[in-house]
């Protein structure tokens, strides 16, 4: 197994789990390097570095930002962000208040079919208000029992083309590569294998995500199979990309590969973690 885990939520988005509880639980799983990579947010990683320090866990500083791409929504993973970055802080606090917006055209949505009160119990639910998403209302639509489990929910009502899905303008590619870069963070484009692109568009996207001064791939994460990791381990080698690996765990009962559970890389992956040469004790199994 790896002891690098370089994508994971808190409550501070649409995790169940404190940072604290987050740190707790990586290093009882013996994770020992951990990305927490929050949904358009860097407020859990002062509560994790804390709480990194005491359970002998090295802690990245992380964020997964939204991000609308030719009308499809991607997910890139920022890693060693520095939390003090103008351009990164600016440009989730937009993201922020498109969120807010979007979760009260949700709730009408909801409202409409007959769930009353979702944006205030979905509100209710998520730790940060900021930071009301999908996962929030899919757990409210569970507790009132509209839906049996949370991917039901998004089956039944918050998938695209349901009616309670909300159509939303997050950040440009370009936007969200600079943000990271001029954060001297490294961009990680999250979990390709769920765009259901084929290879020509994977291959023009992870171009395209180079060319603007993206490092890596997710090359191991919970929503690939094993012919996901191939296709996307070789797409990003043709294209000069390294590799990352995650779970994207975000709750205990939810289903997600749960932290500490990923297995090592394909031998043909570059690993990010290889470029941080400096830190690279951190890393000796
Ligand atoms: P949002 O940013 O609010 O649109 O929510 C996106 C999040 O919803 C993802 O990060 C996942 O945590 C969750 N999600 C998206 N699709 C599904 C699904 N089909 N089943 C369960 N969770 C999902
Ligand atoms: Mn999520
Ligand atoms: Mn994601
Ligand atoms: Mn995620």
């Amino acid at each position: 197994m790896l002891s690098i885990d370089l994508h994971c939520h808190s409550d501070r988005s649409d995790g169940a789990l404190s940072p604290t509880a987050l740190i707790y639980r990586a290093a009882a799983r013996g994770v020992r390097v951990l990305a927490l990579t929050d949904h358009d947010t860097l407020a859990g990683l002062d509560a994790a570095t804390d709480a990194a320090k005491q359970h002998g866990v090295e802690l990245i500083g992380g964020v997964e930002i939204s991000v609308t791409w030719h009308g499809r929504t991607l997910h890139v993973v920022g890693l060693n962000v520095d939390p003090q970055a103008a351009a990164l802080s600016e440009g989730l606090a937009r993201l922020c208040s498109g969120r807010r917006r979007r979760a009260v055209e949700i709730g009408d949505r909801l409202d409409a079919m007959g769930v009353r009160g979702a944006l205030d119990a979905a509100t209710r639910l998520a730790s940060n208000p900021d930071q009301v998403g999908r996962t929030h209302f899919a757990r409210h639509l569970v507790a009132c029992g509209a839906a049996s489990d949370v991917k039901s929910a998004f089956r039944r009502y918050l998938a695209e083309g349901r009616a309670g899905y909300v159509r939303h303008q997050w950040a440009s590619l370009p936007d969200a590569v600079a943000w990271i870069r001029q954060a001297r963070g490294m961009a990680v484009l999250a979990h390709p294998g769920r765009y259901g692109l084929r290879s020509p568009r994977l291959r023009s996207l992870f171009a395209e995500f180079r060319a603007l001064g993206g490092d890596a791939v997710e090359v191991l994460t919970a929503s690939h199979g094993p012919e996901q990791v191939d296709a996307v381990s070789r797409v990003a080698n043709e294209s000069g990309l390294l590799a990352s690996a995650g779970s994207d765990f975000h709750a205990p009962d939810e289903s997600w590969l749960d932290l500490g559970q990923l297995p090592e890389l394909p031998a043909s992956c570059q690993p990010i973690w290889r470029a941080w040469t400096d830190r690279r004790a951190a890393f000796v199994q």
